[in-house]
């Protein structure tokens, strides 16, 4: 950020040098010469809207702090920024179903608004389902394997990944297996459920995007708020009935 701010002469480090070096530290480089054909532009605005909207009406997500379709770095087509409100260290069982929540989002959103799913999901996918992983496996939050570890952490950053030595039966590990299927499932259908619900709010977005390439989080908060309490046309003459 003192970077950013002293390549444009600032004396001063402002909010926005350090959102800026957090999306270049998350997402790389704004490629704005990288232009995405219609058809992957579409498909885009829809997975990240999709990610918003789910992480602001879900109350334990992070909050969104910008949603953009601008591609960055290698790799990110767009992307949703999520900030949590205060520095935090540890997180409940809900805070970690809403980020599952919040990661299929995308993917719930090319489903239930084209159709059709892409490969821009591979990602999040891989995320969420590490975070039911490690729920199982390491913090002893499901019933699946109640209080035992299955996963030592100390093996988790030697050797980097799951795949180490097991001391537990075949059949657990079978039932890990369905109850993270099974449980990304689950959530999966109430994601596109709240989906359906909010795409007003969802094709707003998507407008919008085509329009500006970039949302800021505060905007998503508006529309999200417009949907939920319309204002009616004649409440304009003080009249609160
Ligand atoms: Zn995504």
């Amino acid at each position: 950020a003192a970077l950013l701010a002293g390549r444009k002469e600032k004396k001063e480090v402002t909010q926005a040098e350090f959102v800026e070096a957090v999306e270049r530290q998350i997402a790389g480089l704004e490629k704005k010469s990288r232009r995405l054909n219609e058809k992957d532009k579409k498909i885009v605005a829809y997975h990240e809207s999709g990610h918003a909207v789910i992480a602001e009406v879900t109350p334990e997500a992070k909050k969104v702090k910008k949603v953009s379709i601008v591609p960055r770095g290698l790799a990110a087509l767009g992307y949703t920024l999520n900030l949590p409100e205060e520095d935090k260290y540890l997180m409940q069982k809900e805070e970690l179903i809403a980020e599952v929540d919040t990661l299929l989002g995308g993917r719930a959103a090319e489903e239930v608004f084209i159709g059709k799913i892409s490969t821009g999901a591979g990602n999040d996918l891989e995320r969420a389902t590490d975070i039911l992983k490690s729920m199982v496996m390491i913090y002893g939050m499901t019933e699946v394997a109640g209080l035992m570890v299955l996963e030592k952490q100390s093996n988790k950053f030697v050797g980097g990944g799951f795949a180490q030595s097991k001391d537990y039966s075949e059949k657990l590990q079978e039932e890990v297996d369905s109850f993270i299927k099974n449980t990304l499932e689950q959530r999966y259908k109430h994601v596109k459920n709240t989906l359906k619900k909010y795409s007003p709010v969802i094709e707003k977005m998507v407008e919008e995007l085509y329009e500006k390439e970039v949302i800021e989080g505060e905007r998503v908060r508006e529309l999200i708020k417009e949907f939920e309490n319309p204002i009616k046309e004649n409440d304009e003459d003080g009249n609160n009935s």
